[in-house]
């Protein structure tokens, strides 16, 4: 990266000093990932230089012949990896993914039935500081006291409500879901369905997870989290609802797509075609399962029972430790994860209960069971270690020494 370097010192050595502590550490926010070199590459391509409001043939702008082929690779591959009808990709991320799925769906003053953030929905799901919150009317459901996603009391709130859209998908959510089922309900009260995949899409991919594309109204996910793409979202969805996502996205919401970033998960589509990605995939949920057993056996509180998919949601007061402790406590040992609500925590946000964290991060390293014992190992010191800082950096050199043994963007530097 000599160019950044010789103008931008000053930038170059911030941008080091990431690359390192991506290297450095233990990446286990369940929502973050590495993406490959090709991607990487992609989004720094020259496609970032061209305006191309507008769909693949029907452009507001000249020159956009070749950018009309990669979006279309784009929106190819997604059909084919997901099965879908229609394919948006210019979302920017997915919280706007999802505003104009709202959009395109609803009218003002629907109603919504999403599930309750602290019980593993997200801000988006019609939380009251979202603007979508003021715009419809969501009503919020929640996990019944096993912790499971409770479709007997979706289906009766469904009946008294009577919403125009059921909404599934979450954020902190470590279970399976019936779509099928859920799709059952909202026939029955004739409800639309969206399901919000942001952090399953990779599982869903690589058929590890139930896939509700080909069920469903309409799909919204991120293609930054386990699908392991650029920072981004997409919106899937019956070819009846095309036309009215489509408005949605532009001009309802957005301006000119970001071309660079659909170069890039027309990237990361292909390579989530390859048996590699199934692998890799299958390889994130045999690491939970062993991160399950271990912090479990270690006295840990698993919310929801364990996990189906990719993270873990885990009660830390039972170590006499809040989320906010715990969270401060691994970073200090080299292991990122993010404090996090359980299901109606008495706790407050900002220092909640929980800890959620997960492994395709780690995964994508090439770290396997091995490791994730060793991880678990670690976790369970660094948070009974929290108020030893020799510990925690005795701690942190180990993770470290563990780490090399994993190589990041091998050749990358800013320095040099
Ligand atoms: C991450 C996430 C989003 C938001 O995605 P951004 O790219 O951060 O805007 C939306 N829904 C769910 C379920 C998520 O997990």
């Amino acid at each position: 990266m000599k160019n950044i370097h010789s103008f931008d010192p000053e930038v170059a050595a911030s941008l080091e000093l990431e690359l390192n502590r991506q290297r450095d550490g233990l990446e286990m926010i369940p929502s973050e990932n590495f993406v490959s070199e090709a991607v990487l590459e992609a989004l720094g391509s020259v496609t970032t230089n061209k305006y191309a409001e507008g769909y693949p043939g029907k452009r507001y702008y000249g020159g956009c012949e070749y950018i009309d082929t990669i979006e279309q690779l784009a929106i190819d591959r997604a059909k084919k990896i997901f099965g879908a009808e229609h394919v948006n990709v210019q979302p920017l991320s997915g919280a706007p993914a999802n505003i104009a799925a709202y959009e395109a769906l609803l009218d003002h003053g629907d109603t919504v039935l999403g599930m309750d953030l602290s019980h593993g929905g997200h801000l988006t799901h019609g939380h009251p500081v979202t603007q979508s919150s003021k715009i419809y009317n969501f009503v919020r459901y929640k996990t019944n006291a096993e912790g499971k996603l409770d479709l007997d009391n979706l289906r009766e709130m469904a009946i008294e409500h009577k919403p125009k859209l059921i909404l599934v998908g979450y954020s902190a959510y470590s279970r399976e879901i019936d779509f099928e089922r859920v799709q059952e309900i909202a026939d029955e009260v004739g409800a639309m369905t969206m399901a919000d995949i942001a952090h399953i899409a990779g599982l869903i991919a690589a058929g590890e997870m139930n896939n509700p594309v080909p069920i469903f109204d309409i799909v919204t996910t991120t293609t930054h989290k386990t699908l392991r793409g650029p920072r981004g979202g997409m919106i899937m969805c019956k070819k009846k609802h095309a036309k009215a996502v489509d408005k949605a996205v532009f001009p309802g919401l957005q301006g000119g797509p970001h071309e660079n970033v659909i170069t890039a998960k027309a990237i990361a589509f292909k390579e989530a075609m390859q048996p590699e990605f199934k692998e890799y995939a299958k390889q994130i949920k045999a690491n939970a399962k062993v991160l399950e057993v271990e912090l479990g056996s270690r006295g840990f509180k698993l919310m929801f029972g364990g996990t189906d998919n990719h993270l873990l949601l885990i009660d830390v007061t039972p170590k006499d430790v809040t989320g906010h402790e715990a969270e401060t406590a691994l970073d200090k040992a080299g292991i990122t994860v993010n404090k996090n609500m359980i299901p109606d925590d008495p706790r407050k946000p900002l220092d909640p209960s929980g800890i959620r964290l997960g492994t395709p991060a780690l995964t994508t390293r090439g770290m396997k069971e091995d490791e994730m014992r060793k991880v678990a190992d670690w976790i369970d010191r660094a948070i009974s270690a929290r108020n030893d800082d020799d510990e925690l950096s005795k701690i942190k050199a180990e993770v470290e020494e563990m780490t090399k043994n994993f190589p990041l963007y091998e050749k990358l530097s800013y320095t040099e």
